[in-house]
């Protein structure tokens, strides 16, 4: 199973501190003035576990696909 870290946009208050972290994966959408998670074949395990624990809102979590 392919795990995928995803933003709950919900709480997220665009801090961009998940860029400065890994901007790989993660990026601010000018034409959506969002968060968004990058696609990638695979996902740096370590940097997003720390992106995970530094975003002071707690919005970033793994999320498992089939796919
Ligand atoms: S660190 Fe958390 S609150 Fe800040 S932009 Fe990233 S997901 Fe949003």
């Amino acid at each position: 199973m392919k795990r995928i870290p995803v933003i709950d946009l919900s709480c997220c208050t665009e801090c961009q501190g998940c860029v400065e972290l890994a901007p790989e994966v993660f990026r601010y959408n000018d034409d959506t003035a969002m968060m968004e998670v990058i696609e990638m074949p695979e996902y740096p395990v370590a940097k997003v576990d720390e992106a995970i624990r530094d975003c002071p809102e707690d919005c970033i979590s793994w999320e498992g696909t089939s796919e």
